[in-house]
């Protein structure tokens, strides 16, 4: 896809009402419902969308994230934050805690957080 295609795409996107964070999403919800459907670009840019609208003066929340292994979209999910164990279903062939197939819905947080709702919980280190 040329860089003008994925330009345009991305402003189709962002023109579409559900990919506004709803009024009591998190950025984890937020970020992993619009990683699910939209992709990762390698960048913020779903975080960075939730802050410009949520909370546009929470400028630390990039650095935050970075400190929790998340330098793209993707990362938050894969290095930061996973669903809390109470979420997750048991695998009934390798007895693995996995991630149920749909996101459930958010817990909700205040309007203007920036932190995770209480289904998630930060990853340990490996
Ligand atoms: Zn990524
Ligand atoms: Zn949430």
């Amino acid at each position: 896809m040329s860089v003008a295609d994925e330009a345009e795409l991305y402003l189709r996107v962002i023109a579409d009402p559900r990919s506004e964070p709803s009024a009591h999403e998190c950025v984890a919800c937020y970020v992993a419902r619009m990683v699910e459907s939209h992709g990762c670009d390698t960048s913020l840019r779903w975080a960075q969308r939730f802050r410009e609208l949520r909370s546009p003066t929470a400028t630390g929340l990039e650095r935050r994230l970075g400190s929790v292994g998340g330098f793209c979209d993707c990362e938050i999910l894969l290095n930061g934050y996973a669903l809390v164990r109470e979420l997750m279903v048991r695998d009934v062939h390798t007895d693995d805690l996995e991630p149920p197939t749909e996101l459930p819905d958010c817990a909700g947080v205040g309007r203007t957080s920036t932190r995770p709702c209480a289904n998630w919980e930060r990853r340990r280190p490996q």
